[in-house]
This record gives structure tokens, C-alpha cells and sequence, in this order.
């Protein structure tokens, strides 16, 4: 689960890592009452997306009167900011962050990440930091700092000091840096992130070390004993596909395809969308309904997948253990009844009570594929899918 800038910025603060003041704004009118509660000239107006580059978007404004305030705040709040994040449907502004604008002498990278070849936190930090990172990564890979976080100990002071000298800070620096570095290690380490980004943490005119943007990602099988956490989502943030399934209980991550699938195990789901790549489709999800799945769990895994409009054809795919094909397949009869499915079906079943199942599908009469290998089922759909299409004239 990611978060807003703000909330990011302020659960650093309370890990002592120094951030601008500011405050949340919903409209132009309060983005400058807000602006007039900061001190200084100058504030910084923030599109609150779940994104980054919102800058070389146009969602982060300086501004220094009331009127570029309420017209930066008019032209980003209801605008479906795109960045190169967001994919070309972009994400919508409905809230702003306004901040004290910070006198920048230095822009620098610091970052939190899980390595999964080291199987430890990394800290990824570069002196040259802002929104040209990308760049620098790629073309000057050596200027990159890494530092390998051992987790019996955590981030030492020792070990963040050393990463301050390597970003070459002068010396008068490197104590504010040291805090601000374990700080946001410990944030990390006690809030369950599986993320921590400051890009820019600068170093201002004046000699300070300020995060000047912030994003954590957290860990969602973690959410569950972080309620404070969880509080923080923001749901016009995400997949509208993957909140209406992750609210049923479902484990669903949504994808560009047309072939729509439901299969029971994550690893089998996972080959199933090879298969279907293989057999020349596209998935439009993956989708595991897990063990023992009910057939009202089926039925709930058809509405979740239909909820996608870019699903034309559906595969079940279920080598039944713990689950009972009888019931997986009441389920698959119940949802074509019930949601009047005209798309291609294909159903594979195999395991426990496969005869139960199988008799209750052919019984149905209904407009139902069936397959007895994954490999055949994946070639039926594409082949059934492909067909639909072309007597539709494109689409299903
Ligand atoms: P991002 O583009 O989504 O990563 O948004 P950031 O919060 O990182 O802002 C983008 C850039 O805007 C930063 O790298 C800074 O160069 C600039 N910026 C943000 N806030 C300030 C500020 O208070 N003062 C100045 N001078 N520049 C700022
Ligand atoms: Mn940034």
C-alpha cells in the first residue's frame, strides 16, 4: 500500500527526520488561508498523488501571491495528473499539500529498499539527487551509493555516518545527516514499510537537512497489526479492480489483457498466465481464490473479474486439494446464471470430487468449455476468445 507525500512526511517527522511545515488543502480558497498560516515569501503548491514526477507534470507549483496559489491550485485539484508513473490514464488530484518553500543549495537521493538477492534492506543514496535520478542511475551507475543493512543490528549510527561522508557532506552536516539517515531506517524498520524514498532530501541555504518530498510503501500483509497504517489508505489512489476485489478478500492484481482468470493457488495462477501468453493471449488478471473456495467465493471471483470492461473471455483453472470441484463448479454454473456470462468460458478442473464437478457442468446445459489439461485449457480460451472476436467485428 503506498501513501500520500503529507503522511509520509509526517510519520518521518516523527522519526526526528526534519521536513518543511505545511499543511493539507481541498480547494483553492483553503490552499491560501494555508499558504498565510506558513511564514516566508514563498510556498510550494503539491498535487497529493500516489506518483512520483508529479513535478515535470506540472503537480508541484512555487508560487509567491495569492493569485498564483488559488490558480495553481484550480488548474491541479479534479485534474487527472499523468506521469510517467502513472501510466496514461493518470492519477486524480483531489487534495493538495501546501509547503513552506525551502532555499535548495543541494538535491540528494536516499532510499530504503528490500534487496531480494541480498535478503536485506539496502540503502540507495546518490549526491546528486532531484528529478534527474533516473538518469544518473543509468548513466553514471558508479556515482550510486549502496550500503547493506545487516538486520540483527539495524542501521548503526556508525554505518549511516559513513554514507554521509560518502555523499561527500561537509562536515558541519554530517551529524544532522546521521540522524536524518537511522531516522528513516527506523521509520522502516517499526512501521512495516517495504519502502522508504526521500528524493530531494536537500541540504538548504542555510545549512539544514530537510526532506523536501517523501513516499513509503507498506507491506500489506503487515497492515493487519499496523491499524494506524491502514488508516492512511486512499482508495481514489488505486486499481478500482484491485479495491473491489482486496474488499471481498481476494487476492487479485489486475492486468492489461482481455482473458480474465480464476485459479486457486498463487503458483498455479502464475503458470496459468504463462500459459495463456504462450497460447497467444493476454491475462487481464491474476486472481487466486484460495483453498476451500465456497461457491459464493466463486461467484464473488466472477464479479471481480468482470468488473474489469476489458475482459472478453474467462478461464477457470483449478487443480482442486483442499477445494471440492463440485463446489468450484456450482459456483461456475451459478455465476453464468446469475451474471447472464455470454463471453467464452473455459472451465479446467482436476482433483478432489473432479467427477462431481465435471457431471454438474456438463448437466448445466449451459455454454460452458471444459478442458482437462491447463495447456488445453489456455489454447481453448485464446482460440474461443480470438473466435468471439472476429464474428464481433473486434470486440466481444
Ligand atoms: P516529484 O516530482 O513528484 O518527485 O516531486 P518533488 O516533491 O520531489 O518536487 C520536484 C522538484 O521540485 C524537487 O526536486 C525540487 O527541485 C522542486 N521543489 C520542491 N519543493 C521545492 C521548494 O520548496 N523550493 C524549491 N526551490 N524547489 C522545490
Ligand atoms: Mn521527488
Amino acid at each position: 500500500m503506498d501513501i500520500h507525500e503529507y503522511q509520509a512526511k509526517d510519520l518521518l517527522k516523527r522519526f526526528g527526520v526534519n521536513v518543511p511545515r505545511g499543511g493539507i488543502a481541498y480547494s483553492p480558497e483553503q490552499a491560501v488561508y494555508r499558504a498565510r498560516e506558513l511564514s516566508g515569501e514563498k510556498c510550494v503548491v503539491k498535487a497529493q498523488i500516489h506518483s512520483g514526477a508529479r513535478g515535470k507534470a506540472g503537480g508541484v507549483r512555487i508560487c509567491s501571491s495569492d493569485d498564483e496559489i488559488s490558480e495553481a491550485a484550480s488548474w491541479m485539484l479534479g485534474r487527472k495528473l499523468v506521469t510517467h508513473q502513472t501510466g496514461p490514464q493518470g492519477k486524480m488530484v483531489g487534495r493538495l499539500y501546501i509547503e513552506e518553500a525551502t532555499d535548495i543549495a543541494q538535491e540528494i537521493y536516499l532510499a530504503f529498499v528490500m534487496d531480494r538477492t541480498e535478503e536485506r534492506v539496502v540503502v540507495v543514496a546518490s549526491a546528486q539527487g532531484g528529478m534527474e535520478i533516473e538518469e544518473i542511475s543509468e548513466n553514471e551507475p558508479e556515482s550510486i551509493i549502496r550500503s547493506v543493512v545487516d538486520p540483527a543490528v539495524g542501521m548503526q549510527n556508525f554505518q549511516a555516518r559513513e554514507i554521509a561522508f560518502q555523499l561527500g557532506l561537509d562536515p558541519s552536516l554530517i551529524n544532522q545527516a546521521t540522524k536524518t539517515i537511522v531516522g528513516a531506517y527506523r521509520a522502516m524498520d517499526e512501521l512495516d514499510a517495504s519502502m522508504v524514498e526521500i528524493n530531494p532530501l536537500v541540504v538548504t541555504g542555510g545549512g539544514e537537512i530537510v526532506a523536501l518530498d517523501a513516499k513509503l510503501s507498506f507491506d500489506n500483509n503487515a497492515l493487519f497489526r499496523r491499524p494506524e497504517i491502514s488508516e492512511l489508505r486512499d482508495k481514489s489512489q488505486e486499481d478500482p479492480r484491485e479495491t473491489y476485489a482486496e474488499d471481498r478478500g481476494l487476492n487479485y492484481i489486475g492486468l492489461d489483457g482481455e482473458i480474465g482468470c480464476i485459479v486457486n493457488g498463487a503458483g498455479l495462477a502464475m503458470a496459468t498466465l504463462d500459459m495463456i501468453k504462450m497460447a497467444g493471449g493476454e491475462p487481464a488478471n491474476f486472481l487466486d481464490v484460495g483453498g476451500g473456495a465456497s461457491p459464493e467465493r466463486v461467484l464473488m471471483s466472477f464479479k471481480a473479474v468482470l468488473n474489469d470492461p476489458n475482459v472478453e473471455a474467462i478461464l477457470v483453472n483449478i487443480f482442486a486439494g483442499i477445494n471440492r470441484c463440485d463446489w468450484i463448479a456450482e459456483g461456475v454454473v451459478r455465476a453464468v446464471q446469475e451474471l447472464e456470462l455470454t463471453m467464452p468460458l473455459v472451465v479446467r478442473l482436476s482433483g478432489t470430487n473432479v467427477d462431481e464437478g465435471r457431471a454438474l457442468i456438463n448437466e448445466s446445459g449451459l455454454n460452458i468449455i471444459t478442458a482437462d489439461t491447463l495447456a488445453e485449457a489456455a489454447d481453448k480460451v485464446v482460440a474461443a476468445w480470438k473466435d468471439a472476436r472476429s464474428k464481433n467485428g473486434g470486440a466481444v
